[in-house]
């Protein structure tokens, strides 16, 4: 590692936030030699990572995530905690960047300097998107924030990519019935170690209802762990009503999952799901750059369209090249 490289382990650690930042940058950037800095960088820091308390907060754009998170991070703060808040938003690399990016959100937070907030890397792919997202918290936590949030919209595949990211997902719902139907179809409350039902301001007996319902639909549901059924809890982020309330359930997950092993089993099952996820997304990329495969997937990508030749026959063809 060159000098500037270690200057920039050493500031890292110290919990400068530039340094963060920059990290960061390096490992989102496509650039041979920057891959090769931001992976040095990450078995540099490793020994100081996995100390926080990584939070995937999920649901549908308007639900309030920012609200909450702001509220959450702001509450956290005043408890001596360092807070840091990535995004996974697949579709940022069209919109520009749909989440976190919009500079008003989350302002009192943003100008903490015991916070750090970071925008969805806008590498397009979902896989790149969360790779990048998964280095970066590792940075986040080198860097000393203690509490590390990843926020995703209820799109496609990437509220999975996040429970597969964190120690904890959190679903936010609104108050009205037929919202929760929704998650419950989508498979998305199978997923949630935690949900909450936000802007119980505006009709309480609505929440109220709301939550009774996801409660008897959970029951029906196979826990996915023996030890924790999922709270559903009920709050305001605007009002910063429940925010005490969310912590201390989110820490009695915490020590229950510690006490049963479970936590650990968690995070060791998820490094090896993302080591997988690499050897894919590598073999993918080789596949593609491959001389042999190049030349004959044309004309095999055509035989395939006219009938000619069956999916199989000529998958096989490309693979057995890919391997030469
Ligand atoms: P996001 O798209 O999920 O990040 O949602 P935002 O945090 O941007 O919130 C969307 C809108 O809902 C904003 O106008 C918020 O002020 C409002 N909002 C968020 N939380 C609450 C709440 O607890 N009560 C009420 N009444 N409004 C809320």
């Amino acid at each position: 590692m060159d000098a500037a490289s270690e200057a920039l382990v050493t500031r890292l650690l110290a919990g400068e936030r530039r340094a963060l930042a920059k990290a960061i940058t390096l490992a989102e950037s496509t650039r041979a030699d920057h891959r090769a800095q931001a992976d040095a960088l990450l078995q540099a820091v490793l020994p100081q990572t996995g100390k926080a308390l990584r939070l995937g907060i999920s649901g549908v754009p308007g639900v309030g995530k920012s609200t909450f998170v702001e509220a959450l991070g702001l509450w956290l703060i005043a408890r001596g905690h360092r807070v840091a808040v990535l995004a996974v938003d697949p579709s940022s690399s069209v919109t520009g960047g749909s989440i976190l990016g919009d500079k008003t959100r989350m302002e009192g937070l943003s100008q903490r300097i015991e916070a750090y907030i970071r925008p969805s890397p806008s590498s397009g792919s979902l896989g790149g998107v969360a790779e990048r997202t998964r280095e970066a918290m590792l940075l986040c936590e080198a860097a000393g924030f203690d509490v590390v949030i990843v926020e995703t919209v209820g799109v496609g595949q990437s509220e999975t990519t996040v429970a597969g990211m964190t120690d904890l997902f959190c679903l936010l719902q609104l108050p009205n019935a037929g919202d929760d139907l929704q998650a419950i179809k989508k498979g998305v409350i199978e997923l949630a170690d935690l949900i909450v039902i936000n802007k119980t301001d505006i009709d309480p007996n609505a929440a109220a209802l709301a939550q009774g319902q996801i409660r008897s639909a959970l029951t029906m549901l196979r826990p996915q762990n023996a030890a924790w059924t999922p709270p559903v809890l009920t709050l305001s982020a605007l009002r910063q009503e429940g925010v005490a309330s969310f912590w201390e359930t989110v820490e009695r997950y915490r020590d229950t999952m510690q006490a049963s092993g479970d936590f650990e089993v968690k995070r060791r099952a998820q490094a090896v799901a993302w080591m997988w996820a690499l050897i894919e997304s590598g073999l993918k990329a080789r596949f593609d750059a491959h001389p042999a495969v190049r030349a004959a997937l044309g004309t095999l990508s055509e035989a395939v369209e006219r009938g000619d030749t069956t999916p199989g026959a000529a998958a096989g063809e490309l693979l057995r090249r890919a391997a030469q």
